[in-house]
């Protein structure tokens, strides 16, 4: 049977006799351990179509994998067919319109590399081996975002090859509901093979790293609140409580500002202000410098459990319960991650694209990492205790691209207009539900 779909690809077919097999089927979360039957590594739209018609047909389960970091291990399976877009991964800059075509397996380091030969840039995440495909798709959000909007929003285009096998052109004049759907619905609709955006001019830009005591928390904490409150569109800080190289638990500010030193100066010079931090790395450097500055922090193959969720405010009472609880956490790598968003995110309407949640100014993440999977129990339990915990200070909605496996997917989507939406597009889409796997929308 597999022979059939080897015959009609340009690329190539792993199976679990490969000696490169175990290679083949890893993704990002070391968490995840799943043995798929065959492994399609694509080398064009004409092997997503192939792909897709096998699995259709032979009744197969279908992961769909761009860069593979989807926390819940959406880009793998187990005994079904994994549709591995990663040799897609080609990036076509035109610098006089200033918009970029890329394939669907593009990770936001290829993506970066090519448009910075432009010194031209779209949003896109914080990680750079992270994947253009699973992000875009969930709405996606980076250092660009409070001047740009969500990553989605900057899309011009972008072809799906949806579950009967045929390439649909998508854009604000072209299935224009189905475009809709793709900015924000995740990977429900159809393997996203290529997304066209408009860039903007960026860089250098001006940013790094800010360790503080961890015993500074509240304070810093309390700053990062009126700093984030304060800020210009051009600054996009993070904050996180979290283990430093030494093991030194830390507390911890991510920085980017889109713009000149002498005007990011002056909007971190607050935090500066708190006194002598461990470490403060920020300066002037490359904006792909910036978009690879975390990636050290996040190496595949680390066993991750996560939990997320919109904040309505950081009040006392919440940054002392962060503070608290990666104190008394069960193992040393577990740490909370502050994202602050608003400024363009937050100006379009909240219909304008599937994602949602536009209002929301901050979100935590409870982490829970750890290379030893006799980790594995206690992160996972320290994690959604203190979710639970955190449930007076949350909007109620989550990040789709967050979500873990088991969680709903409604809570991505605020009202039930939206999601009812999502549903009426996935049943013209995909009525039997070939793209499960993923935050899925039932048809
Ligand atoms: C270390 C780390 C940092 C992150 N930072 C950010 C951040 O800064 N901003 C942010 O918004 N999110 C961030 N995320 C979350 C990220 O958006 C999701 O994990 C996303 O799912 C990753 O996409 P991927 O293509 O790498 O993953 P995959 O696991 O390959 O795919 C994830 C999902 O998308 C689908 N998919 C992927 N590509 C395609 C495609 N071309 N067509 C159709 N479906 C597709 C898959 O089927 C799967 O359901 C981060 C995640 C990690 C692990």
């Amino acid at each position: 049977m597999l022979t059939d779909l080897r015959s009609q690809l340009r690329g190539t077919l792993t199976i679990p006799a490969d000696a490169h097999y175990d290679n083949a089927r890893a993704v990002w979360n070391g968490m995840i351990d799943k043995r798929p039957a065959a492994i399609v590594h694509a080398q064009g739209v004409a092997d997503v179509i192939a792909t897709v018609r096998f699995a259709r047909q032979q009744k197969l389960t279908l992961a769909v994998r761009g860069g593979g970091h989807n926390v819940a291990g959406h880009g793998t399976c187990d005994g079904g067919l994994v549709l591995d877009l990663s040799p897609m991964r080609s990036v076509h800059v035109d610098p006089i319109r200033k918009t970029a075509r890329v394939e669907g397996g593009a990770t936001w380091k290829q993506f970066d590399r090519e448009t910075q030969a432009f010194g031209l840039a779209t949003p896109g995440g914080l990680v750079s081996s992270t994947g253009v495909g699973g992000l875009t798709l969930g709405g996606g959000f980076g250092y660009l975002s409070r001047l740009y909007g969500m990553v989605s929003d900057n899309l011009v285009s972008v072809d799906v090859v949806t579950a009967n096998g045929a390439l649909v052109v998508t854009s604000e004049k072209d299935n224009a509901e189905l475009f809709w759907g793709l900015r924000g619905g995740g990977g429900n609709f159809g393997v996203a093979t290529s997304f066209k955006f408009m860039l903007h001019d960026v860089g250098p830009v001006y940013g790094g790293l800010i360790l503080f005591p961890f015993e500074m928390a509240r304070a810093v904490l309390q700053r990062y609140r009126e700093a984030t409150a304060a800020a210009p569109d051009a600054l996009t800080l993070y904050a996180g409580l979290l283990p430093s190289p030494t093991g030194a638990k830390v507390v911890g500010l991510v920085v980017g500002y889109m713009g000149p030193e002498d005007a990011g100066r002056a909007a971190i010079q607050p935090i500066r202000d708190l006194g002598t931090p461990l470490l403060d790395t920020v300066t002037t450097i490359s904006y792909c410098q910036l978009q690879q500055q975390m990636d050290a922090a996040y190496p595949k193959g680390m066993r991750n459990y996560w939990k997320s969720s919109y904040l309505s405010g950081l009040p006392d009472a919440a940054l002392d319960l962060f503070i608290n609880s990666v104190k008394s956490a069960p193992t040393p790598l577990c740490q909370m991650i502050i994202e602050h968003y608003g400024g363009a995110m937050g100006r379009l309407p909240k219909d304008a694209t599937a994602f949602d949640h536009r209002d929301a100014q901050y979100n935590v993440m409870i982490l829970g990492l750890s290379t030893d999977d006799n980790h594995d129990a206690p992160n996972a339990e320290w994690a959604c205790k203190v979710w639970d915990q955190t449930r007076p200070f949350s909007t109620g909605g989550a990040y789709v691209n967050y979500l873990g496996e088991g969680e709903d997917v409604r809570s991505a989507y605020s009202t039930a207009t939206k999601y009812d939406r999502l549903v009426a597009l996935k049943r013209k889409y995909d009525p039997e539900n070939l793209f499960r796997l993923n935050q899925n929308v039932r048809p």
